[in-house]
């Protein structure tokens, strides 16, 4: 990778974090950003902010998770590093503590297939990873694992990831899962809802190749 090419990847990346916060789902910058490159990735440092994460503040992690200089990268280093490692369609991930995502988190309750739009993630529902400290080996192996054949998935008392093929995808799947959890949340609100069946999935995925909704996977 060029210095360049770092650049200009580090500056889409503030903008990315930016614009996360800006649209409510980087509260209390809570979250992180990273993307694919030669070699690695580029991460948030550890301690970022929309208004401190300059493209100055973006860390290259190297494929064997060292890194070099004295800003260290986000605690979820780990994490974002097994998404690209188990999926060659991530380009770029998302981890956020975005309030629908974390209600759901917190009862440990997968997002189930309630509504056809929770297909675009790639099945019938976005499984919900159980509890693992922070920053930890354990939550990095099951993100991982859970993303390999989901482009999102919920992270039990904790938050949501999710992974895109750019930036702009990423930041449509972490928007996405945030306004169908929040969905979710209403419509248990009024009873039991209706869950789609499996024929029904069978015909939405149908379609949907057809559409070129699999682009978000
Ligand atoms: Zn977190």
């Amino acid at each position: 990778m060029t210095h360049t090419e770092q650049q200009h990847f580090s500056e889409h990346l503030v903008a990315t974090y930016r614009h996360l916060e800006a649209i409510g789902l980087m509260e209390l910058a809570t979250g992180n950003v990273s993307c694919r490159v030669e070699g690695g990735m580029l991460i948030s440092c550890s301690g970022a902010t929309a208004q401190n994460l300059t493209p100055d503040r973006v860390v290259f992690v190297h494929e064997d998770g060292t890194w070099a200089g004295d800003i260290k990268p986000s605690s979820e280093w780990r994490m974002h590093s097994a998404v690209y490692k188990n999926s060659d369609k991530a380009n770029a991930v998302i981890h956020a503590h975005s309030a629908y995502c974390v209600a759901m988190a917190c009862n440990n309750m997968p997002l189930p297939g309630f509504h056809y739009m929770v297909g675009m993630f790639g099945g019938s529902d976005v499984p919900c990873v159980p509890y693992s400290t922070f920053g930890t080996e354990e939550l990095a192996e099951n993100a991982g694992n859970a993303l390999q054949d989901r482009a999102a998935c919920l992270l039990g008392n904790h938050g949501m990831i999710c992974r895109g093929a750019n930036f702009d995808t990423a930041i449509k799947n972490a928007e996405l899962l945030e306004i169908l959890c929040k969905h979710y949340v209403l419509a248990r609100q009024l009873g039991e809802p209706d869950l789609l069946t499996d024929e029904q999935w069978d015909e939405f995925f149908g379609r949907a190749k057809k559409v070129a909704y699999s682009k978000f996977i």
